[in-house]
């Protein structure tokens, strides 16, 4: 039995290779073409159509897991939430992403505002499907600062810190981000899935 992982972004695949210490192929290196339509409307729908997709086209005997994430600010009537990576269309930037963040807050006047990131996880098998999810709090500003991880950490400021995911040390952000807790919260899952293997 081995574990498909749905996505390809290489951060991803390196932070649940640490956590759970087992090897994770990337879809694409199976299903070279594949592109999955993220039609869902929450983010435990889209990972579970993404985990879905991918283990309807493979062997029965792969465990398929995904993650989908994202920015909820709930001011802007929860912009952009599960639109996080197009926010500004489709093949935005991560920058054209973060700016149209600050022009919204701008617009309504706003220097910060309260904000949570997401990440829910899906595991599709012969077994059935199970998800976990986990939450980071904080607040986004109206001016980037920083250039550490990626989408808009250079906005978001977890609770009990002064700087932003952009400004603090990978580490710090690996302790407490959405995706550790949704890892912490599904990891008892795959310790069950490992022991039968
Ligand atoms: P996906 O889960 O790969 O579809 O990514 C969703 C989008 O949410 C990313 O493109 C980012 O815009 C945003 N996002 C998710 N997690 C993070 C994070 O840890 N930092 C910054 N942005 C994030």
């Amino acid at each position: 039995m081995k574990f498909i992982m749905a996505s390809n972004n290489r951060g991803k695949l390196r932070e649940f290779k640490e956590q759970f210490n087992i090897e994770f192929i990337p879809y694409r290196e199976l299903l070279v073409d594949l592109e999955i339509d993220e039609s869902g409307d929450s983010f435990k729908e889209n990972a579970l159509i993404k985990a879905r997709e991918v283990y309807s086209r493979v062997d029965e005997e792969y465990i398929v897991i995904s993650d989908d994430s994202g920015l909820t600010v709930p001011i802007l009537d929860g912009e952009p939430s599960i639109y996080s990576a197009r926010y500004a269309g489709d093949g935005a930037t991560d920058r054209d992403n973060l700016e149209k963040l600050i022009g919204k807050l701008r617009d309504r006047g706003l220097e910060r505002a309260e904000a949570y990131y997401t990440a829910s996880i899906a595991i599709v098998g012969k077994f059935g499907e199970f998800t976990a999810h986990g939450w980071c709090y904080g607040e986004v500003i109206d001016s980037p600062r920083g250039e550490n991880g990626f989408g808009y950490d250079p906005i978001f400021i977890p609770y009990g810190y002064s700087r932003t995911f952009g400004e603090l040390e990978a580490d710090i952000k690996r302790g407490i981000s959405h995706r550790r807790r949704a890892l912490d919260n599904i990891e008892p899952i795959i310790k069950m899935l490992t022991s039968k293997m």
